[in-house]
């Protein structure tokens, strides 16, 4: 198993848990860019969202769900972003499918 994120969900490799069941593990980013990062990848190896197929839908709604659910209970009240980053333009580093969660300050738009 060389994937980096399936090394954190599988407890291999330490992380800040944030929130986890069956379907998914949610856990700070190591490098936050906002006073809120939070990354929420399912269980499930995906290399990414092109990788879902029609069985993941309820995966796929499930992490969404996951990511309102932590701003809430992390009182971003003011506001927050969830992003996917996908390929090479899309900035994504990581192969395995997670949601950023962005929020603590005003973000800019578009995303550079
Ligand atoms: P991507 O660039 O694929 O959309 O996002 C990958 C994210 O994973 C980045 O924000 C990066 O800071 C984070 N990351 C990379 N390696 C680690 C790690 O070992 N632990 C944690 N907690 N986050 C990581
Ligand atoms: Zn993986």
């Amino acid at each position: 198993m060389s994937c980096l994120f399936c090394k954190i969900i599988e407890g291999a490799i330490p992380s800040t848990a944030v929130y986890q069941d069956e379907h998914c593990y949610a856990f700070a980013d190591i490098n936050p860019k906002a006073p809120t990062h939070i990354l929420v990848a399912p269980r499930k190896h995906l290399d990414s969202l092109a990788s879902a197929r029609d069985e993941d839908r309820l995966l796929l709604g499930h992490l969404l769900r996951t990511a309102a659910e932590i701003a809430r209970t992390r009182g971003l009240h003011k506001g927050y972003r969830v992003v996917i980053n996908h390929g090479e333009d899309g900035g994504q580093t990581v192969d395995h499918l997670h949601l950023h969660l962005l929020g603590g300050r005003a973000l800019g738009w578009p995303p550079g």
